[in-house]
């Protein structure tokens, strides 16, 4: 048998906290990076029980971890026991990367930039002087819809069923941006209007996700129009219910890996000071479709 030298007494450690956390494919993505630029760093998935999470980011910052990721349920706790944040996370309210600078734990959101880049590049255009309606108030669609009137959306249309929640969102984007935001149940006649009249249409609940791959969620009888753009943040299936719709109607669809991936990019960026070569993220791209199995 040949010995193992892959981890030694230098090598360093990256994570991800969640809980649950054995379906997160971070641990791959990021092992693949640190193999394909030859880094002598080792990235960890760690399960965090309800009530633990202080004493697992004081764990981290003990054991002198180099960056962690954050994922459901922690991207809000998280910020309390952060000594800085971005000017977006604030924002955001949530952050899902953080560096550890010497002790110090600085906190990140790169979601928003994670979705930006991947709407841009799949699109060949971005968010400014659009009209965006936005499906779900969750904590991705906090992110996006931050993100989208960051960079100059004309409106932003929140749909949701717990209006309070989308009514949240549009309560902060206001108060720090200003764009003009609306909020509707899916039920209201207005929100009907306003998927159609949207430019960009991003879906961002979890309805349509596998297993439940039969459900949309847009009413049936919603109708796209062939210049609208579909963004659907779920990535399994790699074609959603409202994608196929949205692509029967002649429109442009994007799914949610690229979204996926460059958040993983940013957050291996922020803790390595590397710039990530266009080749080398074509390689990575290539190898992280194979990991998902796509
Ligand atoms: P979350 O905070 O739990 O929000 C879930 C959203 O979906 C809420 O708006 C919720 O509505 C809505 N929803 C869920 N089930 C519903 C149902 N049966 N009927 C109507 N609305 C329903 O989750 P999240 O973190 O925002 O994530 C949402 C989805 O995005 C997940 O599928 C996640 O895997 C995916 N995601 C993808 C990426 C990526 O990189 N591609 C990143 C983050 C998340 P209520 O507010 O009414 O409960």
């Amino acid at each position: 048998m040949e010995a193992d030298n892959r981890i030694t007494g230098k090598t360093k450690l990256m994570g991800v906290i969640g809980n649950p956390i054995e379906h997160s494919i971070s641990p791959q993505l990021h092992n693949t990076l640190n193999k394909m630029l030859g880094l002598d760093f080792v990235y960890v998935p760690f399960r965090v029980e309800t009530g633990a999470l202080q004493d697992a980011v004081k764990g981290l910052k003990a054991l002198g971890l180099v960056g962690f990721n954050v994922t459901v349920p922690y991207k809000n706790d998280v910020l309390e026991f952060l000594d800085e944040t971005t000017e977006e996370v604030k924002i955001v309210g949530a952050a899902n990367t953080i560096k550890n600078a010497g002790g110090r734990l600085y906190g990140y959101n790169t979601d928003t930039e994670g979705f930006a880049r991947s709407f841009k590049e799949d699109s060949g255009t971005g968010f400014e002087g659009k009209k965006v309606a936005v499906l779900g108030a969750g904590g991705a669609a906090r992110a996006i819809a931050v993100k989208v009137a960051s960079e100059g959306a004309a409106g932003i249309s929140i749909i949701n069923r717990t209006v309070s929640k989308a009514m949240e969102i549009a309560g902060i984007i206001n108060s720090n941006i200003g764009t003009g935001t609306d909020c509707y149940r899916p039920e209201d006649s207005g929100a009907a209007e306003a998927l159609f009249e949207s430019d960009i249409v991003i879906n961002t609940t979890s309805i349509g996700m596998f297993p439940r791959i039969d459900e949309c969620p847009v009413d049936k009888n919603t109708v796209f129009r062939e210049e609208q753009i579909v963004y659907d943040i779920i990535y399994n299936p790699v074609k959603t219910k409202l994608l196929k719709k949205a692509e029967e109607s002649g429109c442009k669809v994007i799914n949610g890996l690229g979204m996926l991936f460059y958040q993983g990019i940013y957050a291996y960026e922020i803790w390595t000071g590397l710039k990530i070569s266009e080749e080398k993220l074509r390689e990575a791209y290539a190898c992280f479709v194979k990991i998902l199995g796509k």
